[in-house]
């Protein structure tokens, strides 16, 4: 096998308060000056304006998720450190400038929404509409508030809880890749991304109920589902069938949280690998995440339209090579897993 490179965040901190220990990190990881804090209208007063004041630094706006967006935040700031205070939004954002500059980057989610807030990929819209999925370096420091997270949108914190369930479909659907393809496959990486979804599937009802173990349970999942992704350098552990077909209906402009929607696709996809499809619709359940169309709000038919296309949005061997998917087959799955009921 190939040796190759494994790039992984230096810092990782968890827990409570931890958000007062961020100008201690940067004079450990050498980067006190031209800090630049992003925030986005709401995150400012979460945790933005508090982190500027600490590092002395300066406070920028995020408005959307484009690349012209980072673009316009690039071209005002030659930041020494960027640090990220937010959701995906502003955390994506924070990665691409920091990238622009060549500087490092630290996360601080405020709400533990999806496994990108300690991934290397960023994923921006660009001028046509589309969104770009770019690899970069992962975050020097991963600061993560368990008092700031436990206080997110809960919608938030289920979305994020279905995000690191979904990594037992990508799992299998990257073995099958192995036996079909030859894939490179890491079975340390493997086990990480699984043992994600495993412990959020078990602390499903301290998670609902935002008891601090709970909380602490998903964020260290989502924090490892990332390093699973930074240890093979590629999303593959996390990212399998169910996020095809959440790209399938990001592609649609359907608009759900990525969660939700990963969530819905990993009931549908266990059940087309033949696995056990209805502990993840129960945990799903017992998390507040929503596990038919129209609980999350999508048309039946937008649901067929997105299994059938989830084949074709991206180049990565999934069950759906294995076993194509016709439109009967579809609408028998959405029927059997109880999704359209
Ligand atoms: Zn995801």
């Amino acid at each position: 096998m190939d040796p190759h490179l494994i790039k992984l965040p230096r810092i990782v901190l968890i827990g409570n308060g931890v958000l007062e220990k961020i100008p201690e990190m940067c004079r450990e990881m050498k980067a006190e000056k031209n800090v630049l804090v992003l925030a986005d209208s709401i995150t400012k007063r979460v945790a933005g304006e508090r982190i500027r004041e600490m590092v002395k630094g300066s406070l920028e706006i995020v408005h959307d998720s484009t690349l012209a967006e980072a673009g316009r935040i690039s071209k005002s700031w030659k930041p020494g450190l960027v640090i990220s205070a937010g959701g995906g939004r502003v955390i994506d954002v924070g990665k691409k400038v920091a990238q622009d500059a060549g500087c490092l980057f630290v996360s601080v989610p405020t709400a533990p929404s999806h496994d990108g807030i300690a991934s290397e990929r960023l994923s921006l819209t660009g001028q046509n509409g589309m969104k770009y999925s770019i690899r970069t370096k992962p975050p020097a420091a991963i600061v993560a508030d368990i008092g700031i997270l436990r206080n997110a949108p809960y919608e938030l914190i289920a979305s994020g809880a279905a995000d690191a369930i979904s990594n037992c479909t990508a799992v299998e659907d990257w073995r099958l890749a192995r036996d079909e393809q030859g894939e490179y496959y890491s079975e340390y990486a493997a086990s990480m991304a699984l043992l994600s979804s495993e412990i959020v599937i078990k602390s499903a009802k301290l998670i609902h109920e935002k008891k601090e173990r709970g909380i602490r349970n998903l964020v260290e999942a989502l924090v490892s589902s990332g390093i699973s992704m930074s240890l093979v350098g590629s999303s593959i552990p996390a990212s399998g069938s169910e996020h095809a077909f959440s790209h399938a209906l990001d592609a649609m402009k359907i608009g759900k949280l990525h969660g939700q929607q990963c969530g819905l696709g990993t009931i549908l996809m266990s059940y087309w690998q033949g696995g056990d499809w209805e502990r993840i619709r129960d945990s799903l359940r017992e998390l507040g995440s929503p596990v038919t169309a129209k609980g999350i709000g999508i048309e039946k038919e937008t649901v067929i339209k997105a299994l059938l296309s989830a084949r074709e949005i991206r180049k990565r061997y999934t069950i759906l090579d294995k076993k194509p998917l016709d439109r009967e087959e579809a609408e028998e799955i959405c029927i059997k897993t109880g999704v359209f009921s």
